[in-house]
């Protein structure tokens, strides 16, 4: 059975050396640098190992000048796109905002936009994470990013977001929606295994599917495994099966229009049946930091992972040739985008 002739339930209970897989005809990756602002956050969810409470000594907000200098040190690694990362809304969590006064701000929003223009400043792309957004505030943000992201996790309500109000999957679903009123090129993904079931994969890749079909902003779908962290209410919890990962690979091919990418981690999972199971992009590898959501998984070396790759940056070809992007990034898009869309090759740069 191919995997276009055949229906969900085959793909979800079918023998696997039923399905015939075929490898993609090019795997992606970007070189960014993850930039971890603040770790506060306004939710608990129970598979969380990043999180820390406002009083922990372990909470922190990073300052401009720690920002800027950890950018610098990523562009000097040759790195592209800088992933800014925090908790959602930490600013709704009381003594935050007492804390981003010390660097001379009162609206991390605003905090937010000039670290997005330093890093272009120093010549690396944004991508921002912020979590759930109003219409308003993406609209503030996507001029200083090339892209954003919002993982949709699943559409399913799961113990692991019980008291976690960003958590709703409607409200997630309309900072997904607003992002393609918007034309922001978009990064959403499913969280397998926090307590979600096939129905609830399926649904959740149908929904995605029905937003790319209506404003085509989705550049790529991570399918994310779930990795239990000690300390944390699922700490006892199995990550999914690499069967089960699989599958979700496999369905998110079937379901999701041919240009959304679908992304697997490769510092989580192992990479060459996903691959040939319908993923086709490796996501942000970086140089200079740890994934700080899963620092115990190491990022791979590209050059050892077996495959041939092509760089891309943080905002995908397909928009950087359609103009999805503002004058403010133009300049940047140029320098280090090829007539494709892809990273310019060393030669084409003139500077490596
Ligand atoms: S997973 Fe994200 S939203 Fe949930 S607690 Fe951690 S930082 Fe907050």
């Amino acid at each position: 059975m191919s995997l276009e002739d055949v229906s969900t339930a085959d793909i979800v209970a079918a023998p696997l050396e039923t399905l015939s897989f075929v490898l993609p005809a090019r795997v992606t990756f970007s070189r960014n640098v993850f930039v971890p602002v603040t770790n506060i956050c306004r939710n608990a969810c129970g598979y969380c190992g990043f999180r820390r409470d406002i009083g922990d000594a372990e909470a922190h907000l990073m300052g401009p000048d720690e920002v800027e200098t950890l950018l610098q040190q990523a562009k000097n690694a040759d790195c592209t796109e800088a992933l800014f990362t925090f908790g959602e809304r930490p600013y709704e969590v009381p003594g935050f905002l007492e804390k981003l006064e010390a660097f001379g701000y009162a609206s991390f929003l605003d905090y937010l936009y000039d670290l997005c223009k330093v890093a272009i400043a120093v010549g690396l792309l944004p991508h921002s994470n912020p979590g759930v957004l109003t219409f308003d505030e993406l609209e503030r943000l996507k001029p200083v990013n090339a892209s954003m992201g919002l993982m949709l996790e699943t559409t399913a309500s799961v113990n692991a977001h019980q008291g976690c109000v960003g958590k709703e999957p409607e409200l997630r679903v309309w900072t997904i929606e607003d992002a393609g009123k918007l034309r922001v090129p978009f990064t959403t993904g499913l969280l397998v295994g926090i307590g979600e079931g096939w129905g609830d994969r399926i649904r959740s890749l149908k929904l995605l599917a029905d937003l790319q079909r209506r404003y085509r902003h989705l550049q790529e779908v991570i399918i994310q495994p779930f990795a239990p962290k000690p300390g944390t209410r699922m700490a006892d919890v199995a990550s999914p099966s690499s069967e089960v990962l699989l599958r979700t690979v496999a369905l998110a091919r079937h379901l999701l229009p041919d240009d959304v990418a679908i992304q697997v981690p490769p510092n989580l999972v192992e990479i060459a049946p996903l691959l040939s199971a319908g993923a086709s992009d490796l996501g942000g590898i970086s140089t200079v930091t740890v994934d700080y959501i899963n620092p115990e998984h190491a990022w791979p070396d590209v050059a050892d992972l077996g495959v041939a790759l092509t760089e891309r940056l943080a905002i995908y070809p397909q928009y950087v040739r359609a103009g999805w992007y503002s004058e403010a990034l133009a300049p940047l898009i140029g320098e280090l985008a090829d007539k494709d869309g892809f990273r310019k090759k060393r030669a084409e740069t003139g500077d490596r």
